[in-house]
């Protein structure tokens, strides 16, 4: 893709998945990583209070002065007061550590509630071509707020027989955030993910995958290796860690589809 005569105002995306372990964080950051090496400036939203994200990154997440909590609960904090720079050039974290499981009780009582991280976005859309949200395992407030907040969702699931089940649930709540919330939300696509291209099983899975959601399961897959792991205990991106493999060639795949797909680029 060509490079950016300038940068924003950028698109916002939901990584979104209510099942934990089937890729969110691991394609948030590498996919990040390989839309900052096209040139596009990046942010990355840590929205699940496990901190993955933001330890991926090689940030302490338990040394933090200030988080993507503070943002949400106390108004006066904004995005740009929190958000760190990585070692990757372009690419900006906005971190979240534990303490971001409180912030869905306390949101429930705010008139509101499930605009606040939208309005916090809104102040630094312009500065960014890409923002990536790292959805917690849920479909509680939180992801709703970062449903809200975006222009489309990517699913990342897993290669397994029983991953296709939670997709209808995670749909149905695209759909009701759609009507009550965001009528723009699209689905940006279908990310397989953990595939394993030995197995008959993967293959099977990826063909119901398309067959039910077509031309949205990008062509883009991830394959199944132990150098995910490994970077995430590096705390970095691959495309950093393991510059040449093939995971890395993956995601700047993914990344160059993606962006061939937007009508702008
Ligand atoms: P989620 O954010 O959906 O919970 P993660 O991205 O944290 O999922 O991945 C869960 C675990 O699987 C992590 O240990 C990660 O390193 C590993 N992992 C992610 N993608 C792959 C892959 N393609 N191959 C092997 N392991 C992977
Ligand atoms: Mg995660």
């Amino acid at each position: 893709p060509p490079p950016l005569a300038s940068h924003g105002p950028a698109k916002v995306i939901s990584m979104c998945n209510q099942k934990g372990g089937v890729g969110k964080t691991t394609s948030t950051i590498n996919l990040g990583a390989a839309l900052a090496e096209l040139g596009r400036k990046v942010l990355l939203v840590d929205f699940d209070p496990q901190g993955a994200l933001t330890v991926g990154l090689g940030v302490d997440a338990y040394d933090l002065d200030r988080s993507v909590n503070d943002v949400l609960l106390d108004r006066s904090v904004t995005i740009e007061d929190v958000l760190v720079k990585t070692n990757v050039p372009l690419l900006h974290l906005v971190p979240a550590n534990i303490d971001l499981s409180g912030a869905e009780v306390a949101l429930v009582t705010e008139v509101g509630r499930e605009q606040v991280l939208a309005n916090a976005i809104d102040e630094v859309v312009d500065d960014y071509d890409v923002v990536l949200i790292d959805c917690q395992p849920s479909l509680g407030l939180l992801t709703v707020n970062a449903l809200t907040a975006s222009d489309s969702v990517m699913i990342p699931l897993e290669c397994e027989y029983f991953a296709l089940r939670g997709v209808a649930l995670l749909v149905e709540t695209v759909t009701k955030v759609r009507d009550r919330l965001n009528p723009d939300l699209e689905i940006e696509g279908i990310l397989a993910t953990m595939y394993d291209a030995r197995t008959t099983h993967s293959r099977e899975v990826l063909a119901r995958l398309v067959e039910a959601f077509g031309e949205k399961v990008f062509q883009t897959v991830i394959t199944r290796t132990v150098r995910f792991p490994e970077t995430t205990v590096a705390g970095e991106p691959i495309t950093s860690y393991a510059s040449t493999s093939a995971g890395a060639e993956a995601y700047r795949q993914l990344a160059r589809e993606m962006i061939s797909r937007w009508p702008t680029g």
